[in-house]
């Protein structure tokens, strides 16, 4: 039943050739949210999972993992915390720097927000190259708290993205081919 949940996913996110420049297929994920039977499967198959695993916060990184990850913390219970772009945030952050398909950015997160006794998933809507998820892992390490795994709703095979996440897991649900 998991794999027609994530199938029904997979086909609302739309790829659209040369966006958002030439030789890149970008993966729009809007109809997939548009779709209420696709947002709830997502968060259901990531609340199956992580129910009674002791998470104590769902690491988000901006922008679209934000929307999945608060509805995933509201529905198991527990807090949000989120990775921003360069920044955003307020306080004093840990910085890293990273190449993603088409660019560079920069990624934070603020220094005081996860402590030892914190056991967290970080989260994204996607895994291409794995670039952004390898950065937040390093973010997250500067902090004392413990890395479950990463969750992507969606991953992108033909980019090799899990292989770069060095001995951690790769958790995701729909495939596009
Ligand atoms: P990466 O760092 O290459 O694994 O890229 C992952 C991040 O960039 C995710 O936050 C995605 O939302 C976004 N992204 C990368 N490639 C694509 C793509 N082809 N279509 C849509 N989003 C993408």
């Amino acid at each position: 039943a998991a794999d027609m949940r994530g199938n029904y996913i997979a086909r609302r996110i739309m790829p659209v050739v040369d966006f958002p420049k030439p030789g890149i297929t970008f993966r729009d994920i809007t109809p997939a949210l548009q779709d209420p039977r696709a947002l709830r499967n997502s968060i259901d198959l990531f609340a199956e999972r992580y129910d009674n695993m002791g998470l104590t916060q769902v690491v988000a990184i901006e922008a679209r993992g934000f929307i999945f990850s608060a509805a995933l913390a509201d529905r198991l219970g527990i807090g949000l915390t989120l990775i921003r772009k360069a920044g955003k945030l307020p306080r004093e952050v840990y910085s890293t720097s990273y190449t993603l398909e088409y660019g560079d950015d920069i990624l934070e997160l603020h220094k005081d927000s996860l402590k030892a006794r914190d056991k967290v998933i970080i989260m994204d809507d996607m895994l291409a190259t794995g670039g952004t998820m390898t950065a937040a892992v390093e973010l997250v390490r500067n902090s004392p708290a413990t890395i479950v795994e990463t969750a992507f709703v969606c991953e992108l095979l033909h980019l090799g993205g899990r292989k770069e996440m060095d001995r951690i897991g790769v958790n995701s649900y729909a495939i596009c081919a």
